[in-house]
């Protein structure tokens, strides 16, 4: 009999290989290959896998693998249905796992058990299980000594929320798993691939990783840091954060994209649209430019409606009763609505000035002689054309004095004076901020 003895105590079945006290399972490449050629030494794993699973027994504990196979088409041939039990690879070295359903009738399992394993990849596609490894929903256990790859691949979900903690992992790639709350903690030169996440919580610290793509995520609870160090860039692009927290120290060597992302707590949103503004600032492409703008942008909009939401919690915090909180609170809130009419609307912050001559050029030469004409308020002006005149005229405050606004027209006419000399004082400001300043 094979000298492997199982974790429980019992004794490996299999007959040991010929020159060999393990059989062909547990016995190491290594040692295998001195054996016989590598490629016998495939057939012959795969083989005593083919076995085990036929015989319905899916404790591979202790097993040298190249491949696990656990496919439908598998199952299929061995006339299995249903796996009621884990699947288990404790202690196993494996060079690439895959678990494989259909995408009509996903794959069935109780837990995937890979404590201590030394699996390179893992692939797990059209899935349905309860967790990565069995662990009590209390503690965070550790998982596998070391997971090279972790590959999960599409319609894959985790159901119980609070089993997923990956330590010394490397690579978790791609995406539209959902998991309760992810843990990632002490990862060594990863590249953390998932993209389309729905996630309760995601916890990434003390870890140094390459690049992030959480691209069109549904995250509830984002933290990032401490000692997380990011090499390349994190993307967090088209997708929904409802809030979370910046640990420093964090360093980040890439960019942060947050295109099209909605955060939803305004604190939050602040310090990610900063940090991404500032990573932007540092680089020297050019195409980085538009994108400092834009999440610039992205920043002060949240800023305003946090100072608004601050001062309202002041509010009702403090006292409800309390006028001068009230009043405080009125204050910012007729604040942050002049900021958004005349800042934001206008020239997005300074960052959009096609916006502004856009917003300029129709209410001058449109919705202004429009009102001239319909009101009759200027008498002499007969023609679109002559209104137009006026409105350029008053707009500019050139006020040649041909024609004589009366009444409401007296009233409208200072009012486009009035936005006709701010307006060009901010789009002089935006131009010189984008095109001047930018170095
Ligand atoms: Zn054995």
């Amino acid at each position: 009999m094979c000298d492997y003895i199982y974790s429980d105590g019992s004794k490996c079945q299999e007959a040991p290989l010929e020159g060999s006290r393990y059989c062909a399972l547990h016995i190491s490449f290594e040692e295998g290959e001195k054996l016989v050629w590598r490629e016998k030494l495939e057939e012959l794993k795969l083989s005593a896998v083919a076995r085990k699973l036929q015989a319905g027994d899916f404790n591979f504990e202790g097993a040298y693998l190249y491949t696990f196979p656990l496919t439908w088409e598998v199952l299929e041939e061995f006339g299995i249905k249903e796996i009621e039990d884990n699947i288990i690879l404790s202690n196993a070295n494996v060079l690439e796992v895959i678990i494989r359903g259909r995408e009509d009738k996903p794959l069935k399992f109780k837990d995937l058990l890979i404590y201590n394993a030394n699996i390179q990849e893992l692939y797990i596609t059209n899935s349905q299980f309860h967790g990565i490894y069995s662990i009590p929903s209390t503690v965070y256990g550790i998982l596998s000594k070391k997971t090279n790859d972790l590959v999960e691949d599409s319609n894959v979900s985790i159901v119980d929320p609070n089993l997923f903690k990956i330590e010394e992992l490397q690579t978790l790639l791609d995406s539209n798993c959902y998991v309760g709350k992810l843990y990632i903690i002490l990862c060594e030169g990863s590249t953390l691939w998932l993209n389309g996440l729905k996630s309760l919580t995601i916890v990434l610290s003390e870890s140094n990783v390459t690049d992030i793509w959480f691209n069109s995520s549904m995250i509830t609870e984002l933290v990032l840091g401490k000692n997380l160090s990011v090499s390349n860039d994190i993307n967090l692009k088209f997708s929904a954060i409802k809030t979370g927290k910046l640990i420093p120290p964090i360093k980040i060597g890439g960019r942060l994209y947050l295109n099209y992302t909605n955060i939803h707590s305004n604190r939050f949103a602040v310090e990610m649209f900063n940090l991404a503004k500032r990573l932007f600032k540092e680089s020297s492409r050019p195409e980085d430019l538009d994108n400092l703008e834009y999440h610039f942008y992205r920043e002060m909009v949240a800023r305003r409606k946090w100072k608004v939401e601050l001062a309202k919690e002041d509010w009702k915090i403090t006292n409800k009763k309390s006028f001068k909180k009230l009043f405080r609170f009125l204050l910012v809130k007729f604040g942050g609505i002049l900021e958004w009419i005349f800042l934001d609307v206008p020239i997005k912050y300074g960052t959009s000035w096609k916006r502004l001559l856009s917003i300029w050029f129709s209410l001058v030469l449109i919705i202004f002689p429009i009102l001239y004409l319909l009101t009759g308020t200027v008498p002499g002006i007969k023609s679109y054309w002559q209104a137009i005149y006026f409105s350029i005229v008053t707009a500019t405050t050139l006020g040649y004095g041909d024609f004589h606004p009366e009444g409401l027209g007296t009233f409208l006419a200072s009012l486009e004076a009035i936005f006709g000399t701010f307006m060009w004082a901010l789009l002089i400001t935006t131009l010189g901020r984008k095109y001047l300043n930018s170095s």
